[in-house]
Parts: structure tokens; sequence; C-alpha cells
């Protein structure tokens, strides 16, 4: 579909012409310059000073070799990557991703989508991203070490405490954030807070760990409770993936009132009526590094499905794709919505199509966009960099307290920018708006560089 503005749409031919075959990238960019088609109506200036072209070119892109010997002695070559999109508001700010799947296109899409869901929170850090298409899965311990120190050993030149701080995302926890961390202060002689989801006892904050999942059930509760009087008291939940962000958001909701009935992997899906009993999930899949279907073996009633996109063909009221890009579709949404349920929020970053977004939406599903839903894990890794300056720690309590507080704040500003551009209710766009009127404004200010 063309845009109604014939500016966005230069700007959008532009980047597909300078990002040819990018699909994810420029799935993310049209996404956001659709919502700006009342911003270029009522902010002429923003047209002017050129703001929108220069956001969609990243200020940086760097790719490198990463090569390492596995445990046969044989030389493996990875590539790697990090973007720095944006730092008008804050040194940059992303997480890497390990994973077959990262490419250029994937790391500018999630960069991208950093700069609006960072400036949400409120906080002052730019957008990045950054990764590997290396595959940690059946590596030992060695071979991830010697990967994450060669990965660092390139990156560290491009990074530093007040530049650019990395954190975790897929495939990248606390173990491999612990072996570049080291990299980087064997390279460069410096105890510095560059990383952040470190390990509490080199300066990581309590709650980052729990952040994302546990911020995305906050968005949610607040989103229901503003928007339909309702909470996730007696609610059943569907939750796709089994790692970081899924299995916070199953503790969260659960404490919340909800019942979590379902989890899954790239292989596949289980189903427990009774609700997910998280001590054994939890076991599988941070303690042993297995696989969900293991579940099965431990729980009675439970059961296992494989292909993943059944999932969402489960009953539920509130659903939380919580694995990766594109995994909820135009059918998968249809199912959902056939079966009742009344709202959908991101945990994963760019997990429903636009097909699926506009399915929720004309359905008046109520729907959680993940720049502003899970944006409580990068807002805690800018409070571990508040906590790193000040060289003290703070209790959970008082993290998960900023935590909830951040969430709620930024449901409320994606409303009312929706309501302040003419779409009220609609939070893709006011994320989306929200997100970029803070870097648009700090951009004019600092005039025109690059
Ligand atoms: P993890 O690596 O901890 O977990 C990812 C989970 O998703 C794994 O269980 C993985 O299964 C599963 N998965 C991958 N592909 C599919 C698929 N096609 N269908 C079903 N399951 C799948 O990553 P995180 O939990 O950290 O990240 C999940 C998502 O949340 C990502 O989109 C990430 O960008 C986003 N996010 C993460 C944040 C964080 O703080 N960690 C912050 C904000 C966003 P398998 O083991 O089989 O690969």
């Amino acid at each position: 579909m063309a845009f109604k503005s014939e500016y966005l749409q230069k700007v959008y031919d532009k980047v597909c012409s300078r990002n040819k075959g990018e699909e994810e990238f420029l799935q993310a960019v049209r996404e956001v310059l659709e919502s700006f088609e009342p911003v270029v109506e009522k902010r002429p200036d923003i047209v002017e000073a050129g703001i929108i072209d220069r956001i969609v070119e990243p200020e940086r892109f760097i790719q490198f070799r990463v090569s390492w010997v596995d445990d046969n002695g044989k030389v493996q070559v990875n590539r790697g990557f990090r973007v720095q999109f944006n730092s008008a508001i804050g040194p940059y700010k992303g997480g890497l991703r390990l994973h077959p799947t990262v490419c250029a296109s994937v790391i500018k899409f999630l960069g991208f989508e950093q700069i609006f869901k960072n400036s949400l929170t409120g906080l002052p850090i730019g957008g990045g991203k950054g990764g590997s298409d290396f595959d940690p899965k059946g590596k030992s311990d060695g071979e991830i070490m010697r990967f994450c120190q060669s990965f660092m050993t390139e990156l560290s030149k491009h990074i530093g405490a007040d530049t650019d701080v990395p954190a975790g995302d897929i495939g990248v926890g606390a173990r491999e954030i612990g072996y570049m961390f080291g990299q980087y202060k064997r390279l460069r002689n410096e105890f510095t807070g560059v990383l952040t989801g470190k390990g509490l006892s080199y300066g990581g904050s309590l709650a980052r760990t729990e952040a994302t999942g546990y911020g995305l059930c906050y968005f949610t509760e607040e989103m229901l409770n503003s928007m339909k009087n309702d909470s996730f008291k007696g609610k059943t939940v569907v939750i796709s993936g089994s790692g970081n962000v899924a299995i916070y958001a199953t503790q969260k909701a659960t404490q919340l009132g909800g019942k979590v009935v379902a989890l899954s992997d790239s292989n596949g899906y289980i189903y427990d009526p009774n609700g997910i009993n998280l001590d054994v999930v939890k076991q599988i899949k941070e303690v042993e590094r297995g696989r969900i279907k293991e579940y099965c073996d431990r729980v009675q009633g439970a059961t296992y499905t494989e292909g993943c996109k059944g999932i969402w063909t489960i009953k539920c009221d509130i659903a939380l794709p919580c694995a990766t890009q594109n995994e909820l579709d135009g059918e998968s949404a249809d199912a959902l919505i056939n079966n009742g349920v009344m709202a959908v929020a991101e945990g994963a970053n760019m997990p429903s199509t636009p097909e699926a977004v506009e399915k929720f939406q004309a359905a008046g599903v109520l729907f959680g966009p993940a720049k502003a839903a899970n944006a409580g894990g990068v807002a805690t890794s800018a409070l571990e960099m508040s906590q790193n300056s000040e060289r003290l720690s703070w209790t959970f309590e008082e993290v998960d307290a900023k935590l909830k507080n951040i969430m709620v704040n930024i449901f409320h500003n994606s409303y009312n920018a929706s309501k302040d551009f003419g779409v009220e209710g609609n939070l893709v766009a006011g994320a989306n708006i929200a997100g970029f009127l803070k870097v648009a404004d700090a951009m004019m200010w600092q005039g025109i560089s690059y």
C-alpha cells in the first residue's frame, strides 16, 4: 500500500533502494513510517529539518570476521555485526544476538526499533544492536568462551561505557556477557560498565534477568486496566518461547493471577491445562539447557506438539509472543481472535506480522507493540548503567519498583500520543510517535552533521 504522504513515500523508496533484499529492516521501517502520517502533517518543522530522512540511516554499521577454534581444533569463521543507529539522546544501547539467522537486515531492523524503544523508557540511551550468525546450540562451554572472546576482540574497538553499551538478546545470557566482559577488561585494562546483564558479583543489577518478562506483564496489566478496566486475574495466558523473556513473563503473569498454559521452543510447544510449573521449566531451560518437550516427561497431564505455530490455536484470553520475529502471522491471529483473545502484547521484537497486527486492531483486540511492551529489559539495563556510574547497587525491590513505574509511563505516553495525533487507542502508532518526538527534538538541537 502506498503512503498517503508523498514525502514519506519518497523516504521509504530511498530506504528500499539502499537496502535491497533486507526484508526485516524494510518491514520495520515501513511500520514506523506508516505511523508518521499524522506527524508529517502536524509538524512541518520535522520534515524541514530532514529528521526522518536521517533517522532511517544508521550513524554507523560495523561488520567483522570472527574466527575461533572449536573443540576438534578446527578453525571456524562467523560474521559479527554492530549497528550504531542513533545517539541523539544517549550512548548507543541494545542487545547482542547469537543465532544462525542473524544478518545485516535483522541487526538493522532491531537497531532501528531500539531507537524508539529506548526513547520511550524516558532514560538517556540511544539505539544500537549487534550479534553474529554463530549458533550457540550444542556448543561446549569452551567453544562459547572462545567465540565470545574473539567476538569482543573486534567489538571492543567500537564500544565503551559512554559510547555504546551492548547487552544480551537471543542466545546471549549471563554466561556469554561474562566471557565478553572479561575479554573487554583484559584488552582495555578498564573495569567499566561497558556491558549490561552482568553477573551480580561484578556490577550486574538485581532484577535485570527478570526485567523484560516482568515489564511486559506490568505493561499488559496497565493496558488491560486503563482500556478495559480488567486485569490478569483469572485469565488464561499463552506465551511462546521458553527463553529469558518467556520464563519471567510466565512468572509475573502467574503472580498477577493469570494461568499460563503453554510455552514453546523452535521445535514445538507444550500445553499444560493445570498451569505451567515454572520450577520444572527453569530446571530444564536454565540449568540443563534442554528442550521444552522434556517438560512432559516430568509433569503429568501436559502434552507436547511438534511445530511451534500451533501454539496460537490454544484458546486463551491473553497471548504474549516472546520467541522471535514474525512468529505470529495472519492465520494465527485469526485463530486467536476466533478463540476470543482480548489482549496481545509483544515480548519478542516484531513477533507479529503486519497482517496479524492489522487483524488484531480491526477486531478490537488490545495490542501492545514490542517497542513499548518489551522495553523493560533495556530500561533496567539503563538502571544498571546508573548503578555502575554511582558504583552502588540498588535492592531488587528498588529496581523492580522503578521498572514498574517506567512500564506504566510507557503505556500512558504511548496512549496519549495516539490521542494527540488522532489515532486514539492505536498503541503501535502511539509508541512510534512518542518515542520519535523526543529523538527528533534532540536531533534538531544538535544540528546537522550526520
Ligand atoms: P532466548 O534465547 O533466551 O530465548 C528465545 C526462545 O525463543 C527460545 O526458547 C527459542 O527456542 C525460542 N524460539 C526461537 N525461535 C522460535 C520460533 N520460531 N518459535 C518458537 N520459539 C522460538 O531469548 P530471549 O528470551 O532473550 O529473547 C526472546 C525475544 O525477546 C527476542 O525477540 C528478543 O529480541 C526479545 N527481547 C529480549 C530482551 C531481553 O532482555 N532478553 C529484551 C527485549 C526483547 P530454541 O531454544 O529452540 O531456539
